[in-house]
């Protein structure tokens, strides 16, 4: 690492205490970026990454709301806008618990690069709330949305800023969400992707992410002439990423054998097909259920709690070949990436973001493996995001196959800019690099073209 780098990475954990996780996300790019500036000096001197790493706009409000009992609660709403040099701000809201400024300002930056590598004119942002949606009844959902909508509509619109979905907001909080900001506004546009499909929503967006994660490990695997035919597949989360990528495993002949969400995780022996999907996707989208409930059902599995805290997650530590985290960030540390290569798996392919710490990744990248980094492998749900606005904008709707081509078309781009970027900075079949220095290019000349703003 350059001095310039490390005095850089310094400065930003001086400026931004208490913000790891953002630290670590910036740690990442900046490393990758090293040997961009020792080649383009006038990146450096036009204090781009400087730039960058700074967000145009933080935006942090009050969401007071009223539950059925009339109880008065107050949760913290924000809005990051990080770049927009080559779109209007986008990027997904997460209602969780653990948001605060540090993990959403990760995701935003981390938003600006996957965005560039999708080949969509679209900038960055991030946003969400405390407010935990576990456990709640529909009719608080909705007065929650509202509250929170109450205040984020003047700061969004579909050329300024568009918000979709992410951990704790699908098609139920969007529906919400968008309900609230056509009433204050009094317009019908695309503010939001991820709606539903008859009111603006575009087919495959649901599926988009999970499915562009296992399209990206396909693209991985053929570089060595392989498939994903009879593959055993690890994978975490049960919620949307989670569930898609186990549909197009399945539908490339792989064999899925773990789920998880934040109690615990089951192991399938016998694979997770069609059928036992079908429960899952009922347990958490209709029922909202535990995933321990699958062993009630399916006699083949065990179950196991997890805690993301112990020194190492059991559900990375099974016989398989590919390893598709999709359920939050840092669940692989150090240990989980050694016991994941120990047990075969030489393809890892993030649908979540950030799922691996930084000694995980180093360790995937010393032992050159198939490792597609979230900014790549799970950029095709925010693809389709791009797409669902084309299709606003035109108001004419496009079909499942012509869409699904799309995707594959654009995750097929985004895996040969990996490739192409490593290979011309020197470091090839390292797709971290890849994914850094492609998504940094288009923006910087972006931000060089358009002055000091
Ligand atoms: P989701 O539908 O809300 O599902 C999240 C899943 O992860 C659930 O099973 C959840 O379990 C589990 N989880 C969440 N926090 C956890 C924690 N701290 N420890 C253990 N498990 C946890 O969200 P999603 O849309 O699938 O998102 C999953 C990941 O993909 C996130 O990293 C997100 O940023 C990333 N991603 C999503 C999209 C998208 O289009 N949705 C696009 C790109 C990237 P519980 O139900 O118990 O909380």
């Amino acid at each position: 690492m350059s001095d310039y780098i490390k005095s850089l990475i310094a400065e930003v954990k001086a400026k931004n205490p208490g913000e790891p996780e953002f630290h670590q996300a910036v740690e990442e790019v900046a490393e990758s970026l090293s040997i961009v500036f020792e080649k383009h000096p006038e990146y450096r001197t036009a204090k781009i990454l400087e730039r960058i790493i700074e967000p145009e706009r933080v935006i942090m409000f009050r969401v007071p709301w009223v539950d059925d009992q009339g109880e008065i609660f107050v949760n913290k709403g924000y809005r990051i806008e990080m770049n927009s040099a080559i779109g209007p701000y986008k990027g997904g809201l997460r209602f969780h618990p653990s948001v605060n400024l540090s993990i959403l300002k990760f995701l935003a930056f981390e938003q600006v690069f996957k965005n560039s590598l999708t080949t969509l004119p679209m900038g960055g942002g991030k946003g969400g709330s405390d407010f935990d949606p576990k456990g709640k009844s529909d009719l608080k959902i909705m007065r929650f949305c509202q509250a929170f909508m109450s205040e984020l509509f003047r700061h969004i619109g579909s050329n300024t800023d568009v918000p979709a979905g992410d951990i704790g907001v699908g098609g139920r909080e969007i529906g919400y969400l968008f309900g609230q900001y056509k009433k204050l506004r009094n317009e019908f546009t695309g503010v939001l992707t991820g709606k539903g499909i008859n009111w603006g929503g575009s087919l495959i967006r649901p599926e988009a992410t999970g499915y562009g994660s296992v399209y990206f490990a396909a693209e991985m695997l053929q570089t060595k002439g392989e498939t994903l035919e009879g593959k055993i597949c690890l994978v975490s989360g049960s919620g949307n990423v989670a569930q898609y990528t186990i549909e197009k495993i399945l539908d490339l002949g792989g064999k899925p054998v773990t789920l998880s969400d934040s109690n615990g995780y089951i192991y399938d022996e016998e694979g997770i097909n069609r059928e036992k999907l079908a429960f899952v996707m009922s347990l958490k989208n209709v029922r909202r259920g535990r995933i321990k409930e699958y062993t009630d059902k399916y006699k083949s599995a065990i179950y196991k709690e997890i805690n993301l805290k112990d020194e190492s997650n059991p559900l990375w530590d099974h016989k398989a070949d590919c390893a598709f985290p999709s359920a939050t960030q840092n669940e692989i540390n150090g240990k989980d990436a050694r016991n994941l290569l120990n047990n075969g798996v030489y393809v890892v392919s993030e649908g979540s973001n950030m799922p691996t710490t930084l000694d995980g990744v180093k360790i995937f990248l010393d032992n050159k493996i198939l490792y597609g980094p979230g900014k790549a492998a799970n950029a095709g749900g925010v693809a389709v995001s791009g797409l669902e606005m084309t299709q606003n904008s035109m108001r004419l709707p496009w079909t499942r196959e012509e869409v699904d081509n799309r995707l594959r078309m654009i995750m097929h781009e985004i895996h040969r800019t990996c490739i192409e970027m490593a290979d011309r900075f020197g470091t090839p079949g390292n797709y971290v690099n890849g994914a850094n220095i492609g998504g940094f290019l288009k923006v910087a000349d972006a931000m060089i073209d358009q002055g000091v703003v």
